[in-house]
C-alpha cells in the first residue's frame, strides 16, 4: 500500500466504479434528450471495459490505496451484462461492496445481486407521482421501481434512497418522498442539482437548495441536525420520530475538503474531482510506480472550495 495524500490530508478511501455510460432510463439533468440515448445504447453497452479488466484494475487499486468501499454506478449498472462477474471478482477484498441503481431492474435482480455480494443499494428516485417521474426520466412506471426497493429489502439488502431536486420540476415531491420513505424505514437524501453536462454553463432557475429543502420538511416535521462524519457527501438531521434523512449540498455546502472519492470509468480511466474533466489512462499501466503516479495526478485534480460546474455528465464519469 502506498501512503498517498495531498497537503489536506485527503486519501482515496472511496473508488466509484462507472460500469457502462449508458441507461435505460433518460433523465432531464443527465441528458439533453432521448435520442442520443436511443442512439447510442447498443453501442455504449458493448464498449465498456469486459469484467476481467475492470475487476483487474479495482484489484490493483485497492492494492495500493486499502480501499474501505466501492461502489458501482454508472450509466445504470443494472444494465451492463457482466454485472455479477464484476462482483464475484471482487467481493472477496473485505471492502464494503454497494451499488448505485435505478431501480428499474431490481425487481427481477435483487436475489442475483444479494448472492452476488452487495449488502447496499443506493435507488435513485426523484418523484412518487407517475407524471412527475415520467417528466424526469422520460420513461413511465414508478411503482416497478418500488417494486425493485420491496423485493431488495425482501431478500435483506439494505435500500437507501436518492432524490435530485429541482424548483418547478419536482419540488412537490419532497413531502411524498419523505413519507414514503419514513413509513419504510428507508434512508432518504436529496440532492442539490449539480451543473454538469448540458446544465453547465446554464443558469440555475432548477436549483433548489438545502435551505429550501429544510423549510419545506419542516413544515410536516420535527428534526434536528446530526454531527456530519469525515468524508460524508451528505448533512444529515433525524426527525423527533426517529427517521434520518440528509442533503448532499454540493453548492450550499460543498464538502471538498476531506473529500475520499477517486472515480473509474467504463473505459479505464481514473479522475480525483467530478470538476476535472481530464481522464488518466491507467488501462495498460502495470507498474506500482506508474500507476502511484497516475494516482498522485489524480489526487491533484481535487479542488478545495466547491464543485466547479463540468462538461461531463454523471452519465459519463459515474454518479
Ligand atoms: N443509473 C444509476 C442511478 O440512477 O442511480 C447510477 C448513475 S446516476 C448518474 C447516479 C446519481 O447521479 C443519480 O442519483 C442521479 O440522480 C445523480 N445525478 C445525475 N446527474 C446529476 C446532476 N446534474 N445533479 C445532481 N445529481 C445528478
Amino acid at each position: 500500500m502506498v501512503e498517498l495524500k495531498d497537503i489536506y490530508n485527503r486519501s482515496f478511501k472511496t473508488l466509484r466504479v462507472s460500469l457502462l455510460d449508458t441507461c435505460n432510463l433518460s433523465c432531464i439533468y443527465c441528458t439533453c434528450g432521448d435520442d442520443d440515448i436511443k442512439q447510442n445504447y447498443q453501442a455504449s453497452k458493448s464498449r465498456s471495459l469486459q469484467p476481467a479488466d475492470l475487476v483487474s484494475l479495482i484489484r490493483k487499486l485497492h492494492t495500493l490505496l486499502g480501499l474501505e468501499t466501492i461502489r458501482l454506478t454508472g450509466g445504470e449498472p443494472l444494465i451492463y451484462p457482466h454485472l455479477i462477474k464484476v462482483i464475484e471478482g471482487v467481493r472477496d477484498l473485505g471492502v464494503d461492496l454497494k451499488l448505485t441503481t435505478n431501480g428499474v431492474l431490481l425487481e427481477k435482480m435483487s436475489r442475483a445481486l444479494k448472492a452476488a455480494g452487495i449488502t447496499s443499494i443506493n435507488v435513485s428516485l426523484d418523484a412518487i407521482d407517475e407524471e412527475v417521474f415520467n417528466t424526469i426520466s422520460r420513461r413511465n412506471d414508478v411503482s416497478r421501481i418500488i417494486r425493485g426497493i420491496d423485493a431488495a429489502i425482501g431478500v435483506g439488502i439494505e435500500v437507501k434512497l436518492n432524490a435530485v431536486i429541482m424548483r418547478g420540476v419536482n419540488e412537490d415531491q419532497v413531502l411524498p418522498l419523505a413519507d414514503y420513505a419514513f413509513q419504510r424505514n428507508i434512508r432518504l437524501r436529496f440532492l442539490e442539482i449539480m451543473s454538469m453536462g448540458h446544465l453547465h454553463g446554464t443558469d440555475d432557475s432548477r436549483f433548489y437548495s438545502q435551505q429550501a429543502l429544510l423549510d419545506q420538511l419542516a413544515a410536516r416535521y420535527e428534526f434536528q441536525p446530526l454531527t456530519r462524519s469525515k468524508s460524508s457527501t451528505a448533512n444529515y438531521w433525524k426527525t423527533a420520530e426517529g427517521h434520518v434523512f440528509g442533503i448532499v449540498a454540493n453548492e450550499s455546502q460543498p464538502f471538498c475538503n476531506d473529500c475520499n472519492r477517486l472515480r473509474l470509468d467504463s473505459f479505464g480511466n481514473i479522475y480525483g474531482c467530478l470538476s476535472d474533466n481530464s481522464p488518466i489512462r491507467i488501462l495498460e499501466t502495470d507498474t506500482t510506480e506508474g500507476l502511484t503516479e497516475k494516482l498522485q495526478k489524480a489526487m491533484n485534480q481535487k479542488q478545495l472550495e466547491k464543485f466547479q460546474g463540468s462538461a461531463l455528465t454523471m452519465l459519463q464519469i459515474g454518479g
